[in-house]
């Protein structure tokens, strides 16, 4: 029964399949970063029509955008650093993700991909490990994925992916052999061990969103696919509080409409089903009326990586000064996982 409602809304997903000779859905778009760069392609592209998204405990449903449905993608990220190639999250699969034919497209080998942090199981995200012929598809990569002691499915998984190194950590808190600096933090809400995955001045958010142009204005919609949506809209505000501009100091709540404007630092929040490429770095309070919806910024290809906004940066006589760090809410531990995860799960995005 928990299967079926999950396929359901899927039927609803007025998804169509990314071709691989598109070029607007074949070209990777890059941003380069402070000894790295980071790479952005479109596993797939999709709509999500607006039956998707509930506030719990209320009847409120969105109104139905220009087009019927809202905006979205499967996105995959690629960053480059050194001999490092790190893919984070990999897509569907075939038959409908396109994610290895436009890597090699774009001149990446994909045995050459050191390692794949997976923000969480689901089959959008983890499809692409295998080839159409069972075949790992990045022979060579070392799989990373927080999986928490309470959450069951573990021998299974790594029964599934045996062909590969693996590095599932219980604690993503204090997740030690994540490659080229990046560390994991906990964000459960869409699934028991849904992880954001942290560099640098970029955040990877897996799916705290599934239609921005609804759920940064309205966080507290959630998407059916949600596994405990009231952890998942925590998360969101979270995430969204940490790229608000205009944010009035000493105050906890979402969008204020007075007090001093503090900027936050620029970060590249870097998300599955952002449009692509898939990047939101500020959202703007609006400043006048509380009627005015936020607004936010997708950076343009080339756009560089903004620094880590917690890095201590020098002051103007090159002495380094520390900047005000922001420490991630308290989230709460995740609860027990009640569904089985044996055999592959359901491909809810
Ligand atoms: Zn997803």
């Amino acid at each position: 029964m928990k299967r079926l409602a999950l396929l359901l809304p899927l039927l609803a997903l007025a998804a169509a399949p990314a071709r691989a000779d598109d070029p607007a859905t074949n070209a990777a778009a890059r941003f380069p970063g402070d000894g790295f760069e980071l790479r952005a392609y479109q596993d797939a592209a999709q709509s999500i029509p607006p039956e998707i998204f509930y506030i719990p405990n209320d009847d409120s449903r969105p109104d139905t955008p220009e087009g019927g449905a809202f905006r979205s993608s499967c996105n995959a990220f690629l960053v480059i650093e050194g001999d490092r190639r790190i893919l984070v999250d990999a897509g569907n699969g075939s038959p409908r993700g396109t994610l290895l034919a436009q890597l090699r497209a774009d001149g990446i080998d994909p045995a050459t991909v050191t390692d794949v942090l997976l923000t969480h199981e689901h089959r959008d995200h983890v499809g692409g490990l295998f080839r159409a012929d069972g075949a790992p598809a990045f022979p060579n990569a070392t799989l990373h994925l927080w999986w928490p002691t309470n959450v069951a499915g573990r021998a299974a998984f790594e029964a599934r992916h045996a062909a590969f190194r693996l590095d599932l950590f219980a604690d993503a808190a204090s997740a030690t052999n994540l490659p080229a600096g990046f560390a994991a933090e906990p964000a459960p809400g869409h699934t028991p061990q849904h992880c954001f995955y942290r560099k640098g001045g970029m955040l990877f958010v897996g799916d705290v969103f599934h239609a921005v142009d609804l759920q940064i204005p309205e966080p507290w919609f959630c998407a059916k696919w949600d596994e405990d949506p009231y952890a998942a809209f925590s998360v969101r505000l979270a995430t969204i509080r940490r790229v608000l501009t205009n944010l009035p100091k000493n105050s906890d709540r979402v969008f204020p409409l007075s007090s001093p404007p503090l900027d936050h630092p620029p970060l590249f929040l870097c998300g599955a089903h952002i449009p692509f490429p898939g990047i939101v770095s500020k959202v703007r309070r609006p400043m006048g009326t509380a009627h005015e919806a936020p607004s936010f910024d997708t950076p343009a290809p080339g756009t560089p990586v903004p620094p880590d906004p917690d890095a201590p940066a020098p002051d103007k006589d090159g002495v380094r000064i520390e900047v005000r760090r922001r420490t991630p809410p308290d989230r709460a531990a995740p609860a027990p996982h009640a569904e089985s995860t044996d055999g592959a799960k359901e491909p809810a995005p």
